[in-house]
């Protein structure tokens, strides 16, 4: 199964790094959704009409904006229907931040169909999918995805320790946007020594760092060191990026 890291960065963006967004190309999913969400498709050449199914880990304009375009999208180009899984109380803020932006009635005008979820166990358009609420500044959805017997863990932010959600997945996608733990509970991130714990922990088979900072990408060298030590199988994708699990 194809994963393409369409950004890996976090809110303050980098010459080499936009805010986080994740494809799964064969399947049309998106996990997050980035304000530049329709360029890095179009980077791709990949068709925005194939999106089929969008994964929000919470409201932060870094992971949701991205959804603004994807409605315009929808609405005036491709003329289709997708699905999106949201936070709680996320459909009316989406509602009004649509309106504001692009003066549409709502949501319900462009065909889009919302799913507002917390923890438990889904499936939407025939993929199964399993939600944690987790902890960061603000309510965060971590995900795990069932697509052809793999699994895909995806942290969203948080700072919680997502092992046993996590448990055997094939791939752990982990933001690490802080280098010092002490901080992350203020800003509700976690390190990247946090990510290879959790990976670890929940034995899983690959871990992919993403939501870097500048100060965490100065130390990927440390940070590899790390991730060795600990037995961890370690990629920090950039963007763009495809990757075969
Ligand atoms: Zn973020």
């Amino acid at each position: 199964m194809k994963i393409v890291f369409l950004g890996t960065g976090d809110a303050y963006t980098t010459t080499n790094r936009g805010s986080v967004g994740i494809l799964i190309p064969d399947e049309g999913i998106l996990l997050d959704t980035p304000p530049d969400i329709l360029y890095k498709l179009n980077k791709i050449n990949y068709d925005v009409s194939k999106i089929k199914s969008v994964f929000i880990s919470h409201l932060h304009g870094d992971h949701a904006v991205g959804l603004l375009f994807l409605f315009l999208y929808s609405k005036y180009k491709s003329k289709k229907i997708f699905n999106l899984v949201l936070p709680r109380k996320s459909r009316e803020k989406l509602s009004r931040a649509y309106k504001i932006f692009f003066d549409a009635p709502n949501l319900k005008k462009p065909k889009i169909f919302a799913k507002e979820v917390n923890t438990g166990e889904y499936t939407i358009n025939g993929i199964k999918f399993f939600v944690k609420e987790t902890r960061s500044t603000v309510n965060n959805l971590s995900y795990r995805l069932i697509i052809n017997k793999k699994s895909i863990v995806y942290s969203g932010d948080t700072y919680d320790d997502l092992s046993n959600f996590a448990k055997n997945c094939n791939l752990l996608i982990h933001e690490s946007a802080i280098m010092d733990e002490k901080y992350s509970k203020k800003y509700g991130h976690s390190t990247p020594f946090m990510a290879i714990q959790t990976a670890k922990k929940a034995n899983a088979n690959t871990l992919a760092l993403v939501h870097l900072s500048k100060e965490v990408e100065k130390k990927i060298p440390i940070i590899k060191k790390y991730a060795k030590r600990n037995n961890v199988k370690l990629i920090i994708p950039n963007d763009l990026q495809q990757i075969e699990i």
